[in-house]
């Protein structure tokens, strides 16, 4: 699990992969913000990525973890 920071609302989310079970098939697909639906970037996926906002306790995680 991977955690990336909106460039456009600042807002943490989750990102997971969602592979396919067909190889040869690396193609650049969208990471959007699942607040704002703007598009971060693009990184190569065997099927696509999926976001979603963060619970609670992984905001304070997060939060916490970069205070150090
Ligand atoms: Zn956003």
């Amino acid at each position: 699990m991977e955690y990336e920071k909106c460039n456009k609302c600042d807002e943490y989310f989750v990102i997971t992969e969602h592979k396919l079970q067909m190889p040869g098939t690396k193609e650049r697909e969208p990471i959007i913000c699942p607040y704002c639906k703007e598009i971060n970037y693009e990184r190569v996926s065997n099927g696509w990525w999926n976001t979603r906002k963060l619970t609670e306790e992984e905001k304070e995680k997060i939060t916490n973890s970069n205070q150090d």
